[in-house]
């Protein structure tokens, strides 16, 4: 068996250690004796040839994101659109997060158009709104918790924490299932309450950190399931249960 991530744009999103996320599947994959390839796609890449178990998308700030949306749009598009809505695994961090919905408004005014996978847009709102930034905790949406593949594994809890740092504000479309409720921190928008989408088995979210170093029942869960695995040898993460204890009480 071979886990094989398609690390999408490294070059351009990869905010805050945000490819500290890969290096974090790679060794808790090592640890329990999976064979691990990182193809790194990038704006000159051919997809063709490639299929992966999971994909990983970073942050980036506005001038990143220009850089990569129309390759995304016309070259990376259809692809991820279709590996996506046909159920594969996925983590889209902050301004990956964004570009898969159907528009990001950026900072200057001008509009990014995104891929659509996920029904969802985002507004910076420029000067007129402050910036979203600081520790985040926040309470992981039933329909998460309740995924098989996470309760087999999962020895952490039901929340999630971790850093954002984003001008953009996201609105879910109705049917959009939130990834969780905002304990400490902005969120999606600073307004509903929200955090993040999971839409089938992708995960869009504000979380930086990089997120899988606090959230390892996070990691765990992306290696399972996007191997099929029911279970996961489990490894020593006392270290990181504290950190992920004490992250629960920082302020915001
Ligand atoms: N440029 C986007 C924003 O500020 C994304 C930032 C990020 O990826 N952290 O909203």
């Amino acid at each position: 068996m071979k886990f094989k991530i398609g690390y999408f744009y490294p070059e351009q999103l990869n905010l805050y250690g945000d490819n500290g996320n890969v290096e974090i599947l790679v060794y808790r994959a090592k640890k329990r004796g999976i064979d691990v390839e990182v193809a790194l796609v990038d704006l000159g890449t051919n997809l063709e040839e490639n299929r992966f178990n999971l994909v990983f998308m970073g942050g980036g700030p506005d001038s990143s994101q220009k850089e990569v949306y129309e390759d995304l749009l016309k070259d990376k598009g259809p692809y991820l659109k279709d590996y996506i809505n046909s159920g594969g695994f996925g983590l889209y961090i902050c301004g990956a997060y964004q570009l898969l919905g159907k528009y990001y408004k950026s900072a200057d005014g001008s509009i990014l158009e995104g891929l659509g996978v996920f029904d969802l847009y985002t507004e910076h709102f420029g000067n007129k709104k402050p910036r979203c930034i600081g520790n985040v905790v926040c309470e992981l949406s039933d329909e998460f918790r309740h995924k098989e593949v996470f309760n087999s594994l999962n020895k952490i809890g039901s929340t999630l924490v971790g850093f954002e740092n984003h001008g953009g504000r996201t609105y879910l479309g109705e049917k959009m299932l939130p990834l969780g409720k905002v304990i400490t921190g902005y969120g999606n928008n600073s307004e509903d309450g929200y955090e993040g989408v999971l839409y089938k088995n992708s995960i869009g979210t504000y979380l930086h950190g990089p997120v899988l170093s606090k959230n390892p029942h996070l990691a765990d869960y992306l290696i399972a399931g996007s191997l099929g695995l029911d279970r996961l040898e489990s490894l020593d993460d006392s270290l990181i249960l504290s950190a992920h204890i004490a992250s629960k009480k920082l302020r915001q």
